[in-house]
C-alpha cells in the first residue's frame, strides 16, 4: 500500500499527546523499550512445538524400557547388577550410536564433578576431603539379537556412548542392550541416595543405580550434559521390570508394585497390605516389636522381589532389616486408589515424627491430584534415610530426622514432584526451575489446604524476602543449575520461580485463569519433554495474555522492582478536587500497582493498575477519587511485589 498523508486532525492528536505526555522527570534505570520487545522467543516454533506451546503434528520422541535384575551386599554395600534396555527410536532420524548415563561415575574420584568439589567446604553433591572411590564398574556391554554381540562402546565421565555395527533406522525401529555392573553404594550419595545407619540395620536408599538412556529430542539431539551434582535429571519414558535380591531380613520397597508378595512377605503382612488398601486410616504392616522379631520375615538366606512400574522415567529404591512399614488408601478424583506408604526405623516414629509420614502422603497426593492432575502410579512409598528429600517415581526419600511441619513440608515437596519432573517431563540438568519451583508453587498452596492449614505460615513480606531473593548475588532463573552458585539454587530454582507463579495467579492473571493455564501444561506435556518456551507459550496462550514481558522480567533475565512514590498534589491546589498521585517505576522490572489511600477522616481506598501502565513510561499520574485531605497513600501496602525498596513507597499528608 502507498503511504497516506497525514491529515492535520493527526497533528491536533499529536500537540493532545504532548500535552498528556508531561512526564514527571525521575532517575530511573527503568527502560520499557527492553520490557515489552515485541521479539519474545529465543526459540522458533516449528513442527515438533507449536507456536501455542502443545506438541506440534510432529512432535516424536524415544523410549526406553528397563528390565533390570540386581542383587545388594549388605556389608560391603556393593551393588551388582544386570540391565536390559529395549530402546525405540521413534525420531526421523537413524542413530548410529547411542549415548547412556552412568550417574553413579559421580562418585568416582577422578569425575568431573568431583574435580569441582570445593576445598574449603563441604557441598551437598560431595565431598573434596572424601576418600570414597565409587563409580561402575561395567562388567560386559552386549547388543542382543539372533547372536548377542559384544558392544563397541567409550565411557567418558559419566556418560557411555555405545558405537553399534549398523544404525537403528528412524521412525521406529529398535534394538536391545545388555549392560552387566556393579557400583558401591556411597554413604553420601549427593544428598539423592546414600545409607543410613540404624540401631537395628543400616538403611540403604538406592538411586541412580542402573545406566541410564540419554534423551534424544528434537531440541538438542542427544543430551549429554555430565552428572557434575547439582544439575538433575532428563530422562525417558518406559516400562521397568525390577528384581531386587537382598538379604531374608530386609524389607524392600521401591517404585512400582510388588509383583511377588507371598514370596517375601508374610501372611500377616499380606494381609495387613489388604487391609490397608480399603482404609482412610494408618494401618501398620510391620510393628517395631515386630522389627526384632525374626517371625516377621519369612525364612532364608537372600529373597528376591519383584516389581513393575508402568510408563515411568526412572526407578528407585530402599532396602533394610530396621523398617517399622505403615500404609493407607488414597482416594484419586476418578474414583481410583493407590497406596501411601511409610517405611522408617523405630527411631523416627512417633506421633510428632515419622508416626505421621503416610497421612501426609496421603493427603499431598489427594490434593495435588484434585488440583492439577491425577496421580497415576498404584503407589506412593515415602523412606526415612539420611537424604535430606528426593524424588522418584512412586517412591521419595525423606529425611530420618525431620519432623512436624518439617516432615510435612519435605514429604509434599518430594511427592510434589510426582507432576514435576515425573509427569511432566522436563531437562532438570538445564532447567531446574522446571521442577522445583513449579513444585514450590504448589507447596505453597498445599501448605493451607492441608489438615485445615495446620501447617499454614504466615509468609513473610516481601519487605525481607525480596533482599534475599533479589540481591546482588543472585543469578537469573535460567541459568543451568551446575553453572550457579551452589548458595544461590535454593533461591533462583526454588523461592524465585515459586513465587514468580504464586504472583502470577493472584496477581496478574487470577486464580481461574491460571489454574486452567497450568493444567493445560501439565496435560499437554504429561509423559513428554517440554522446553521453557512451551511452557511460557501455553500460559499465554490459555489465559490469553502475552506475558512476555513477565517471563523476560522473572525467569529469563534478572531484573529488580522499585516501585515508588514521586508525589501527591491536589488538582488545582483544592483538595476537593480530588488527588494526582505521581508514581514511578525506577528500576528494570515492571509490575501491576497497588495503591492503597486513606483521607484525613478515616476514609480509605484502593487502586489496582494494570502492568501496561509501565508499557511507555516509567512514571504515571493516578487520580484518586477523593474529596478531602489525605493522611496517606501506599504502593502495596502488603508487601505482595518484591520491591527492593519499600521505603519510597509511601507518602504521609502533614
Ligand atoms: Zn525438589
Amino acid at each position: 500500500m502507498l503511504k497516506k498523508f497525514l491529515p492535520l486532525s493527526f497533528l491536533f492528536i499529536l500537540s493532545l499527546a504532548a500535552v498528556a505526555q508531561k512526564d514527571a522527570t525521575v532517575n530511573s534505570k527503568y527502560d520499557p523499550h527492553v520490557l515489552f520487545s515485541p521479539l519474545p522467543y529465543s526459540m522458533e516454533s516449528n513442527i515438533y512445538r507449536a507456536a501455542s506451546g502443545e506438541p506440534n503434528i510432529g512432535y516424536w520422541q524415544n523410549r526406553a524400557d528397563y528390565k533390570i535384575t540386581a542383587s545388594l551386599n549388605d556389608v560391603t554395600h556393593e551393588i551388582t547388577g544386570s540391565v536390559i534396555i529395549s530402546y525405540k527410536n521413534n525420531s526421523p532420524q537413524a542413530l548410529p550410536f547411542l549415548w547412556l548415563q552412568l550417574d553413579q561415575n559421580l562418585f568416582n574420584k577422578d569425575s568431573r564433578g568431583q574435580s569441582r568439589m570445593p576445598l574449603d567446604s563441604r557441598s551437598r553433591y560431595g565431598d573434596s576431603k572424601s576418600d570414597f572411590n565409587g563409580g561402575y564398574k561395567i562388567a560386559s556391554v552386549q547388543i542382543m539379537g539372533d547372536n548377542t554381540t559384544d558392544a563397541n562402546y567409550i565411557i567418558s565421565d559419566t556418560r557411555m556412548q555405545i558405537r553399534l555395527p549398523k544404525p537403528i533406522a528412524a521412525n521406529g525401529d529398535s534394538i536391545k542392550i545388555k549392560i552387566g555392573y556393579a557400583f558401591t553404594l556411597p554413604e553420601e550419595g549427593a544428598d539423592r541416595a546414600g545409607i543410613l545407619k540404624t540401631i537395628n540395620g543400616d538403611i540403604f536408599a538406592v538411586a541412580q543405580w542402573y545406566p541410564r538412556m540419554c534423551v534424544y529430542d528434537d531440541v538438542e539431539g542427544w543430551n549429554t550434559l555430565p552428572y557434575l551434582g547439582a544439575g538433575e535429571f532428563y530422562l525417558e519414558y518406559g516400562d521397568f521390570d525390577v528384581s531386587i535380591t537382598v538379604p531374608a531380613s530386609h524389607i524392600v520397597v521401591a517404585s512400582g508394585v510388588l509383583q511377588n508378595p507371598t514370596e517375601v512377605l508374610t501372611a500377616t503382612q499380606i494381609q495387613r497390605l489388604e487391609d490397608a488398601k480399603k482404609s482412610d486410616k494408618v494401618i501398620m504392616i510391620r510393628t517395631e516389636k515386630e522389627v526384632t522379631d525374626p517371625s516377621s520375615r519369612p525364612a532364608g538366606n537372600t529373597l528376591t522381589w519383584h516389581f513393575k512400574m508402568y510408563n515411568a522415567r526412572d526407578v528407585s529404591w530402599a532396602s533394610s532389616k530396621s523398617f517399622m512399614w505403615d500404609a493407607a488408601r488414597i482416594n484419586l478424583p476418578s474414583g481410583k486408589t493407590a497406596l501411601a506408604m511409610s517405611v522408617y526405623p523405630f527411631e523416627a516414629a512417633g506421633r510428632s515424627k515419622w508416626s505421621r509420614a503416610t497421612e501426609y502422603v496421603k493427603g499431598s497426593i489427594e490434593n495435588y491430584s484434585k488440583r492439577w492432575y491425577e496421580f497415576p502410579y498404584p503407589v506412593a512409598v515415602n523412606v526415612a534415610t539420611n537424604v535430606n528429600g528426593m524424588e522418584y517415581p512412586g517412591i521419595v526419600f525423606c529425611n530420618s530426622k525431620s519432623e512436624g511441619s518439617s516432615l510435612f513440608g519435605v514429604v509434599d515437596h518430594e511427592f510434589g514432584h510426582t507432576w514435576f519432573p515425573m509427569i511432566v517431563g522436563s531437562n532438570e540438568r538445564k532447567y531446574g526451575w522446571m521442577d522445583e519451583g513449579f513444585n514450590t508453587f504448589m507447596n505453597g498452596l498445599a501448605k493451607v489446604d492441608f489438615n485445615n492449614g495446620e501447617y499454614n505460615e504466615t509468609p513473610r513480606g516481601m519487605d525481607v524476602m525480596a533482599q534475599y531473593e533479589f540481591s546482588d548475588h543472585s543469578e537469573p532463573i535460567l541459568t543451568a543449575p551446575d553453572a550457579m552458585k551452589e548458595n544461590n539454587i535454593s533461591v533462583a530454582l526454588y523461592y524465585k520461580p515459586g513465587y514468580g507463579l504464586e504472583l502470577l495467579r493472584n496477581q496478574i492473571l487470577g486464580p481461574d485463569r491460571f489454574d486452567y493455564a497450568f493444567r493445560t501444561y501439565i496435560q499437554r506435556w504429561a509423559y513428554k519433554h517440554p522446553t521453557p518456551w512451551d511452557f511460557f507459550r501455553t500460559m499465554n496462550n490459555v489465559a490469553g495474555e502475552d506475558l512476555t514481558w513477565f517471563w523476560k522480567e522473572w525467569f529469563i533475565e534478572n531484573y529488580k522492582l522499585d516501585q515508588s512514590i514521586v508525589s501527591v498534589d491536589y488538582e488545582n491546589n483544592n483538595e476537593a478536587n480530588g488527588a494526582v498521585v505521581t508514581i514511578a517505576n525506577l528500576d528494570q522490572m515492571a509490575m501491576p500497582v497497588i495503591l492503597y489511600y486513606e483521607t484525613e477522616s478515616g476514609k480509605s481506598g484502593t487502586i489496582n493498575l494494570p502492568v501496561e501502565v509501565w508499557n511507555n513510561t516509567n512514571t504515571w499520574k493516578v487520580k484518586l477519587p477523593t474529596t478531602e485531605k489525605l493522611k496517606s497513600v501506599v504502593i502495596d501496602p502488603d508487601k505482595i511485589f518484591p520491591d527492593m525498596n519499600f521505603s519510597n513507597n509511601s507518602w504521609r499528608g502533614e
